[in-house]
């Protein structure tokens, strides 16, 4: 089979590699497609923290079952999600449900090889049926779930007000949840294409571009601030700003990977009564509901796709998507 492994940055080779042999417990499945995320980028671009070269990269994946064992649930020609996180079950974090934080977490694609292959074997427990779902749209659920986390973590509402920063994939996918729970909401982001995609092709209301003030901004919309903000900006400066937005009694919620330090001012913290929440990954519970979601019509993530590669050329393709700083999704089709 066909397999592509990222050799060091921006360099990719195609090889042929033997046919994956499935063990009892495991799944031998047919890759589909993969959705290209912001962490392959920046592997690609040689600024992912906590990876090594050379890798196989390809964590966003549509499949098809080939094989199972007798016992399993999972049948033949089956259309699955892969959940890539997998965890432990044994520290303190998977005991209680929180396999997220697993402290052994490794994730497919970054920690180990991922779907940028023809054929993969994987534990039945991280498949997750999907048969209602078009392949795009099952490509998607990996980054909805990690929006959704982020939702779930603001524990959005109906009626309330939230702000959704950053309108990339995470920030778009954050979005599409927050409008499903009807929200009241208000989207940023610096750029003014990403501006314009979130309203007119994806559709999810009103969305400014922010300037140097952007709480004066905020104020004229939500005079009383924000019941939530989502920031999926990943971006320091936003994160401190986004305290500015923030009503009595509101919950901020980051989500995306950031190393540094963030300043809040403790006084208007405790003030307003601020809750102060982190979003990392999802759990196999968020991939379910995700699926669930997009079969019931309740959100519809297709527009997220703004760019198709095929497998085959993948070698070549990849690089250049550096050059596309506002890039939203891309797809590999195999
Ligand atoms: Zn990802
Ligand atoms: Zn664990």
């Amino acid at each position: 089979m066909l397999s592509v492994q990222l050799n060091e940055p921006k360099q990719f080779s195609q090889m042929q590699q033997p046919m994956p042999k499935r063990q009892q417990g495991e799944v031998l499945v047919k890759v589909l497609a993969c959705g290209v995320c912001g962490s392959d980028l920046h592997a690609m671009a040689g600024k992912q923290p906590f990876f090594n070269f050379p890798r196989r990269l390809g964590h966003e994946l549509c499949v098809e079952v080939l094989s199972a064992d007798e016992q399993s649930s999972f049948n033949p020609d089956e259309r699955c999600v892969v959940e890539p996180y997998f965890f432990c079950r044994q520290c303190t974090a998977c005991r209680a449900g929180k396999t997220n934080c697993c402290t052994r977490l490794q994730v497919l694609g970054i920690h180990f090889d991922g779907g940028h292959c023809q054929f993969m074997t994987l534990p039945e427990q991280y498949l997750h049926k999907a048969a209602q779902l078009s392949v795009e749209q099952a490509a998607l659920v990996e980054p909805l779930a990690i929006g959704l986390h982020a939702v779930n973590r603001g524990n959005i509402q109906a009626g309330e007000k939230v702000i959704v920063i950053g309108l990339g994939t995470i920030g778009l996918a954050a979005a599409l949840f927050a409008k499903a729970a009807g929200a009241n909401l208000l989207l940023v982001d610096v750029s003014e294409k990403r501006v314009a995609f979130a309203e007119q092709q994806m559709r999810l209301g009103q969305a400014i571009v922010a300037k140097d003030q952007l709480a004066k901004q905020v104020a004229e919309i939500f005079p009383q601030g924000a019941d939530k903000v989502i920031d999926a900006t990943g971006n320091a400066q936003s994160m401190n700003a986004a305290f500015e937005l923030l009503g009595f009694s509101a919950t901020l919620v980051y989500v995306g990977l950031h190393s540094g330090d963030v300043r809040l001012d403790i006084g208007k913290f405790i003030q307003k009564d601020i809750t102060l929440a982190a979003s990392r990954a999802a759990l196999s519970s968020e991939f379910k509901q995700v699926i669930q979601a997009i079969t019931d019509g309740q959100i519809d993530p297709l527009a997220m796709i703004t760019k198709k590669l095929d497998f085959y050329q993948i070698d070549q393709s990849l690089p250049k998507l550096l050059e596309d700083p506002e890039l939203i999704k891309a797809l590999i089709e195999y």
